[in-house]
């Protein structure tokens, strides 16, 4: 039997291998195109409210058998797995447009919108009404058939160009590997850090010390290493990953595809009655024009530049007069940077590390998350998994069952980078089936426990898990019942960080550190010397971390938005935004731009959206304000976020849910007090 067409609460990860995935996703592509088939020839006689529902099914059962694929994907990719999901994208792609550019089922659409007034259907199916409706015209539902042809073609390239992206990247960061013999030679580095690199050497049958370009690797080696060649090297390797330049030169180059993937975007766009890429990226976001993602991103850096410029100035004269650097090279950033923090506060993030334990942040986290919004999350053993790292858990509430989720937190080889969450199963209410409750999968890439020793977060560390604990609550406490628009399906991108981002606040309260810290052999929370220092240091470099997020947002979204086919034009937008905003020095050989997924390895992804992390850090400062205002435990001001926020999904606006909340339009203030930038 096939493991992924077998209909279940959650994935048997056990039972899945590679040789299921083509043939499970032919089967449901199949069987969909002929239920949909019978859907428009029953529609003039059927009740509308049940072809509704038997729509939604449809994209329902896809999506929960790919979503298992796609996960395993990214956490246990192998040759036989990856070909696979290679061999799936374009038949997904072309089942997607031809969905999409089906005109009797746009009719079928439009009938229900006509009279959905008088339908049985709830303010949420409405909702997923009139997003269907717009998706079709984004799908070029109105165009000529040689046109969607065209738009059908476009897509598929993308969506093959983009997975060739992140393969490289994936490829590049394996490849390189560096040993070291002589302890010595690693000076600087915290204990965890070299036994990790001591651990990792073991694993391949060194002897010495293994470094790579994981980010646990590369981060302390960029943050401590005192030796100076040895951060230089290190930053090479990473900062020329799938480039033309570096030890792998020319050898998974991302290069071209860059300019092939904006060319193929513009060209989506214009297909669509858009100039450029940006309108299209926009047309569902809660952004309302390309002048206003501009003016708040200028808007910020106004704000913020002088701060940034202030910033990088102590740092250079800390190099200059503490360390005998005449000049800050770009390997030389970080490295300064955690001296001067550490001159300055006494403080080094690697002090804080012994205080969070694994078990005792999440333990916290729980706890956290129980007194604010009334749930209760509990292990759980039944449910089968895809690395024996892995944990599972059910989130309660009131003794009703709400939703389940997976922890995959430690970096390994042939696991994608950085952190996120993921829906695997979304709520649904099928008047046939019952209901579906959501399942999430929680992925981070933290260092791993050494020698049974249990695995010690950095304080990053738990402002990564609590962010995407906040995603994960997002989908997890959703109360809508139609999928496309349960948990975060059919949240504005640039909406969708705000849950995220506002749990974050709670990694930097005295109340809430004393229920997630505890240190590792004495289980004492963390002490107030340390507190005090660590909220000291907490808007250090704020100025210059602001900038560099705005340096990333503004590329992202000039090139959306100007981008005329010349290849010169890519290298001239960043020279601009880096002259613009930038305030540290880089590498002529810097290729960030090839390994920068976020924009590149998927489809639409954040591309003209990486604005979207600063939009919503102003959202979650303003919504955080208020539980500053009442009491970060207030129940009541928790109970109005859960209610008027997780619980809508994308049933509502954001900006009406975010308004119901607030009592009245988001403001920057918060977000620049925040940051100790105002
Ligand atoms: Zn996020």
């Amino acid at each position: 039997m096939n493991a992924l067409l077998i209909q279940s609460p959650f994935p048997d990860f056990e039972s899945i291998s590679a040789e299921h995935v083509v043939p499970a996703i032919e089967a449901i592509l199949k069987a969909n195109r002929s239920e949909l088939a019978l859907i428009k020839d029953r529609a003039k006689s059927a009740d509308l409210v049940q072809t509704f529902h038997a729509l939604e099914r449809l994209g329902a059962r896809l999506n929960e058998a790919w979503a298992p694929v796609e996960h395993l994907n990214a956490v246990m990719s192998h040759d036989a797995l990856r070909t696979a999901y290679n061999t799936c994208l374009p038949l997904l792609s072309a089942y997607e447009t031809e969905l999409g550019q089906d005109r009797d089922l746009l009719g079928i659409y439009e009938a229900i919108a006509a009279q959905q007034t008088a339908l049985p259907l709830t303010p949420a199916d409405c909702k997923a009404v009139a997003n269907a409706l717009r998706d079709f015209r984004l799908s070029g539902v109105a165009l000529t058939p040689a046109d969607r042809k065209r738009y059908g073609e476009l897509k598929q390239r993308l969506s093959e160009q983009t997975s060739l992206f992140s393969e490289h990247i994936l490829d590049a960061t394996d490849a390189w590997e560096k040993v070291i013999t002589e302890k010595a030679e690693l000076d600087g580095l915290p204990e965890t850090a070299i036994a990790l690199a001591r651990q990792a050497a073991d694993l391949k049958g060194y002897d010495g010390y293994l470094l790579d370009l994981s980010s646990p690797s590369y981060s302390s080696v960029m943050t401590h290493a005192t030796d100076r060649g040895l951060r230089q090297e290190v930053y090479e390797a990473y900062t020329t990953r799938a480039s033309e330049l570096g030890p792998q030169a020319g050898q998974f180059d991302n290069t071209g595809l860059v300019q092939k993937i904006l060319e193929d975007r513009i060209a989506l766009a214009n297909l669509l009655g858009f100039e450029q890429f940006s309108g299209l990226s926009l047309a569902t976001k809660m952004a309302e024009s390309p002048d206003a993602v501009m003016t708040f991103l200028l808007d910020l850096s106004n704000h913020s530049k002088s701060v940034a410029e202030q910033d990088f100035d102590d740092i250079a004269r800390y190099g200059l007069e503490a360390l005998g650097l005449s000049s800050i090279h770009p390997w030389d950033v970080a490295f300064c940077g955690d001296r001067l923090k550490r001159h300055r506060f006494d403080l080094s993030d690697e002090d804080l590390r012994p205080y969070f334990p694994v078990q005792k942040v999440i333990d916290g986290l729980f706890e956290i998350v129980q007194r604010i919004f009334g749930i209760e999350v509990i292990p759980v053993t039944d449910m089968s998994v895809w690395h024996p790292d892995v944990t599972t858990y059910l989130i309660r509430r009131q003794g009703v069952p709400l939703a389940r989720f997976y922890f995959d937190l430690y970096a390994r080889a042939k696991k994608r980078g950085g952190a996120w969450m993921a829906d695997c199963r979304c709520r649904r209410q099928d008047p046939a089936h019952g209901l579906t409750l959501p399942v999430a999968f929680l992925t981070c890439n933290f260092a791993p426990p050494v020698n049974d020793q249990p695995a010690l977060l950095s304080h990053d560390d738990v402002v990564t898990l609590f962010h995407e604990f906040g995603h994960g609550l997002h989908h997890m406490l959703t109360q809508v019942d139609c999928a496309s628009v349960s948990g975060i399906n059919g949240v504005a991108w640039d909406a969708v960080e705000l849950p995220s981002q506002f749990l974050e606040n709670w990694c930097w309260d005295p109340d809430a550190l004393n229920l997630i810290s505890g240190q590792v052999d004495t289980g004492e929370p963390l002490p107030l010397a340390l507190l005090d220092k660590m909220l000291q240091a907490r808007n250090f470099q704020s100025g210059m971390q602001m900038v560099r997020q705005l340096e990333f947002a503004l590329f992202d979204f000039r090139l959306h938005n100007e981008f005329d086919g010349q290849p010169e034009t890519l290298r001239t937008i960043l020279d601009e935004v880096r002259a613009a905003v930038s305030v540290t020095p880089i590498s002529e050989t810097n290729r960030f731009q090839n390994g920068f997924s976020h924009i590149f390895g998927d489809v639409m992804g954040y591309a003209a959206g990486y604005y979207s992390y600063k939009w919503a850090e102003v959202l979650s400062a303003d919504a955080f304000s208020k539980f500053k205002e009442d009491g970060i435990f207030n129940r009541q001001t928790g109970e109005r976020f859960l209610t008027t926020v997780l619980e809508q999904g994308g049933a509502r606006d954001a900006l009406e849910l975010f308004i119901d909340f607030r009592g009245r339009a988001p403001s920057i203030t918060p977000l620049l007090q925040q940051e100790g930038i105002l």
